[in-house]
């Protein structure tokens, strides 16, 4: 629009106009803001929180910050965690799908475990393991946040049913069963290679193990045909634990279309809903595939060092389009409306997803937000607890019952 403006005094008006969109337009997303209510403050801080996915070993891992302390980075410490009221985070154990080819899964696996129980042990007085309900409880009780632990992606079973025991003794409570490619124990959702079109053999009788050990199955991540396979297999329920809705994102396998839900409720499973905007808005979807093929035009992947900066560079030219929260509660009310208050949890992917949050749920600090956002949407009391951790906490309880009857 400027070449139409060649006085140069003229050009400065329209600089001047622009300056003041611009500041109205921050006014206006300052105004989105929300500020939780008394009655949302006392129920996220009263209830149990549960989130089925944050990413906190692999963020340390990679870069080691103390987030028992403020940390500047991140979307997890110590601090935001209590401020948000969250009591339950499971820790993911974060295995690249590298590691399949390359060997050395389960030294990375046991490191992250090591870690987690480390943290523990440096801030024994904030933090808590917890290898079951109770521990989740007692932890609770005693104003400590617990920290389960969940392996994402099952590369380091290793197809041996000892790795299976041992994680287990280590205290790992739920198995993403791939990643980002296939593995041997199933195909996966991001991965047009069908290896086993669903789970392998392996993959099926692992299931089976997972029931009768007490780990939960989770099918984020999975292929279709694996989810369908794993739903017929498991005779305990199972869970997503950062999973969205595909009916928001068509096309996007990675998340649950609707039959899906229905058998996972069927199951008496629960779909953590993931808060990254990509898993929940259509337009950030767009954005990240038009993105990805940019990479791949430059031959860029992550590992690249350039990639990080390209990335920026993207961003300035092309602004992220960040989901609402709103959006996210569009999600929690499609799951209602389908197969009932039951089967709701949270899988925020908090450390996980970069800076792509939608506004209003940036951090683990963010947690009545949410839970304003669906005192707003006429959710009662009782439904909030059940989508903060009551429903995941069932699921865990049946999961340890089953166990322990086999
Ligand atoms: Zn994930």
């Amino acid at each position: 629009m400027f070449r139409y403006y060649n006085n140069k005094q003229e050009s400065k008006t329209v600089k001047a106009k622009l300056a003041l969109i611009a500041t109205a337009l921050l006014t206006s997303t300052a105004a989105l803001a929300i500020t939780p209510s008394e009655h949302a403050l006392t129920l996220a801080k009263d209830t149990i929180i549960v989130d089925g996915h944050i990413d906190v070993p692999y963020r340390i891992n990679d870069q080691w910050e103390d987030v028992s302390k403020a940390t500047d980075g991140g979307d997890f410490d110590y601090p935001r965690a209590v401020k948000g009221g969250l009591n339950a985070p499971f820790m993911s154990i974060y295995i690249p799908a590298s590691y399949e080819a390359s060997g050395g899964s389960v030294l990375l696996a046991n490191k992250l475990i090591d870690s987690m129980e480390a943290l523990v042990g440096r801030a024994p007085d904030k933090f808590a393991l917890a290898h079951s309900v109770a521990d989740v409880e007692k932890a609770f009780a005693e104003g400590k946040i617990a920290l389960p632990m969940g392996m994402e992606n099952g590369t380091p079973i290793e197809g041996s049913l000892d790795n299976l025991r041992h994680f287990y003794e280590r205290g790992i409570r739920y198995i993403t069963l791939a990643h980002s490619q296939a593995n041997h124990i199933s195909d996966s959702s991001y991965d047009l290679r069908r290896k086993w079109n669903g789970l392998s053999d392996f993959g099926k009788k692992l299931v089976v193990e997972m029931n009768n050990i007490g780990i939960m199955v989770d099918i984020s991540h999975v292929s279709d045909d694996a989810f369908y396979q794993a739903v017929e297999i498991s005779k305990a329920p199972m869970i997503a634990s950062h999973s969205s809705i595909r009916q928001f994102t068509p096309g996007f396998e990675r998340n649950m279309n609707d039959d899906m839900i229905k058998k996972l409720a069927e199951n008496g499973g629960v779909i953590m809903i993931n808060f990254g905007s990509s898993f929940v808005s259509k337009q950030a979807r767009q954005w990240n595939d038009q993105f990805s093929n940019k990479m791949e035009e430059k031959d860029l992947s992550w590992s690249d060092p350039n990639a990080e900066s390209f990335s920026k560079q993207y961003r300035q030219n092309n602004p992220y389009p960040y989901a609402s929260l709103k959006l996210v509660l569009d999600h929690i009310d499609h799951v209602r409306d389908l197969v009932g208050i039951e089967h709701i949890g949270i899988g925020s992917d908090y450390d996980g997803v970069g800076d792509s949050l939608p506004q209003n749920l940036k951090d683990v600090s963010t947690y009545p937000n949410l839970v304003q956002g669906l005192l707003d949407r006429g959710y009662s009391d009782a439904d909030i607890r059940k989508i903060l951790s009551g429903n995941l906490l069932r699921v865990w309880r049946e999961v340890e019952a089953y166990a322990a009857t086999h």
